[in-house]
């Protein structure tokens, strides 16, 4: 932020203590109590404004990268809940066959699927 600088009046040479803004402004001279204008704070409020600039920018893109890891982890996790129900299903209408078939590949695959779901959506419910 800006310092209170010392001005010079232009009217009657007394010095005006004043904090320079964005805009320039007008004060009155407590000498002379004419208007005397203290010009905008360029170089430190564009310094400022850029660091200001690039902490938003930042945000908002840790945002965004936030947002997708949890829209990632809220899908993944979905497939995995379905996948789960869906191997649950199979086993109930499956468990008096005996043979070992394709379906034992597709429960090993949805049993990892169904241990993964777990993490991930307690991860996208952060
Ligand atoms: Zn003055």
């Amino acid at each position: 932020m800006p310092e209170p600088a010392n001005y010079q009046c232009p009217h009657c040479d007394a010095t005006i203590e004043a904090t320079p803004t964005l805009e320039a402004q007008f004060v009155t001279c407590p000498n002379c109590g004419k208007e005397v204008e203290i010009p905008a704070a360029e170089i430190e409020l564009n310094a400022t404004t850029e660091l200001d600039r690039n902490r938003i920018r930042q945000l908002a893109a840790e945002r965004r990268a936030s947002m997708r890891t949890r829209s990632y982890c809220l899908i993944a996790a979905i497939v995995c809940a379905v996948a789960a129900i869906e191997l649950a299903m199979m086993a109930t209408s499956e468990i008096h066959k005996t043979g070992v078939g394709p379906l034992a590949v597709t429960e090993i695959v949805f049993t990892i699927l169904a241990v993964a779901a777990l993490p991930l959506f307690l991860r996208s419910a952060k």
